[in-house]
């Protein structure tokens, strides 16, 4: 059913613009698309949802990189370095999810609670388990998350343990295939879940592997998601094994094509980029998680002034923080510190001058910098994207409180720095209310 929501809109239409839009009204077509926007004093017309002064609305949150099955470690077991926590706590519990009771059971509760942060549009790794990734993408149906769920391939025997990995390449690329037409075939999938192919990453998959995963997504016109250039560790084993970086060597197995999705890719080189901006595959950045386990910063800034899309991740559970909104914090604080270095004791040669973003670039990345990344029509309110959007309490009661005579711009950054499922009373993905708050419904007029 077509509705009407008025409110003022704060957005970001490029990586350094922040918009305005106050007072509009949004008329939502009944596929859930935004048929148009217009200044809300110039009608007299009855609106469905009247967000008034004290609620805000901006574009829904695109989370570019989440393992779904690490959602019970959420927050602990980051001590390691990463071939260790993938060994020691990862592996044991993605193997879990061969039980579907259990894999149910922790979608039925992480699906609704990012909706609740914020987080319209989610890029899932799952387990090597087809069942399980299957339920994954009708959870995402049933509570109307936007998603694109990937069956996990890795069958390395050197880099997977045998209790938990697929049975050769042949084996791999078949069980792959088998889901994603399983997720294209479900009901009330189209328009809002899709799969993606998804080698764990290099060191987990034979070269076999790798090459079928790429024929695999050519044939089926399906993305591509994986991990790249993620550690010193990861980044040396993927030189050695193939006498490439990561980004040449996916290259080599067909697996870097227009919105692939690299997550990390801390170690890029000039190289590196020139291939991704060439191709239109791009970084799900993931600055949280980046922090425990890539033993370098992500540059944003440096990725951006190449031409590459990047998007932005929480890593869950290699990022211990599933808020999107918190991993903006992040981004901005970690460019901050690739800027000026950290060690006081060097003086001269401490940072990276031109890396720092601030909150308007962060969010950009959490939304229309996502978008990019997957080629999805949504991360900015405008006519003839989709109604993905989240309404932010700025009233009295709120932690991101809107003062009188605050600069929209302010209030804007307080959001984005500060907002969490407390404050985000309305989330919507297509059209379709997702994410309510008992403390009060939408108000209603006309
Ligand atoms: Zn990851």
């Amino acid at each position: 059913m077509a509705q009407t929501i008025r409110g003022t809109i704060l957005q970001t239409p490029s990586p350094d613009s922040f918009e305005l839009l106050s007072d509009q009204i949004l008329t939502v077509d009944d596929e859930g698309t935004i048929e148009s926007i217009v200044d809300g004093s110039r009608s007299e017309a009855d609106v469905d949802v009247e967000l008034g002064t004290e609620m805000v609305l901006l574009p829904g949150l695109i989370d570019t990189h989440i393992h779904a099955p690490q959602w019970p470690q959420l927050g602990t077991g980051l001590d390691l370095p990463l071939e260790k926590w993938l060994l020691d706590y990862t592996f044991p519990l993605e193997s879990r999810f061969e039980n579907l009771d259990f894999a149910e059971a922790v979608w039925s509760h992480m699906v609704p609670s990012l909706l609740r942060e914020g987080t319209t549009t989610a890029v899932y790794y799952g387990s090597v388990h087809e069942p399980a990734t299957v339920a994954l993408a009708e959870a995402c149906v049933r509570h109307g998350q936007r998603a694109f769920v990937g069956r996990v391939a890795m069958d390395h025997p050197d880099g997977t343990p045998d209790w938990y990995r697929d049975q050769g390449a042949t084996a791999a690329v078949s069980a792959s295939q088998r889901s994603i037409e399983a997720i294209r075939t479900l009901p009330g999938a189209p328009g809002l879940v899709e799969p993606i192919v998804t080698p764990r990453f290099i060191p987990a998959c034979s070269d076999a592997a790798l090459m079928g995963l790429g024929e695999l997504a050519h044939a089926t016109e399906t993305r591509i998601q994986t991990h790249c250039s993620e550690s010193d560790w990861e980044h040396g084993h993927v030189l050695d094994r193939c006498g490439h970086t990561d980004a040449h060597a996916l290259d080599g197995f067909g697996l870097i094509a227009d919105h692939t999705v690299l997550a990390h890719a801390t170690h890029l080189t000039d190289d590196d980029r020139s291939l991704l901006a060439r191709t239109g595959a791009g970084v799900a950045h993931c600055p949280l998680s980046n922090s425990y386990f890539s033993n370098a910063v992500f540059s944003t800034r440096r990725a951006i002034d190449a031409g590459v899309r990047v998007g932005l991740g929480t890593d869950i559970a290699g990022g211990p923080e599933s808020s999107l909104l918190a991993q903006c914090q992040h981004a901005v604080t970690s460019s901050q510190m690739l800027e000026t270095g950290v060690d006081a004791t060097r003086s001269d040669d401490r940072g990276v001058g031109g890396s720092r973003i601030d909150a308007v670039t962060a969010f950009y990345l959490a939304t229309g910098g996502g978008a990019d990344l997957l080629g999805i029509n949504a991360g900015l309110l405008a006519r003839g994207r989709v109604f993905d959007a989240i309404a932010v309490d700025i009233g009295e009661q709120s932690r991101v409180r809107r003062w009188d005579g605050d600069e929209w711009a302010r209030t804007f950054e307080k959001i984005v720095r500060g907002a969490t499922a407390r404050e985000i009373r309305h989330v919507w993905v297509g059209g379709r209310l997702v994410g309510e708050h008992s403390s009060g419904p939408v108000s209603r007029r006309g």
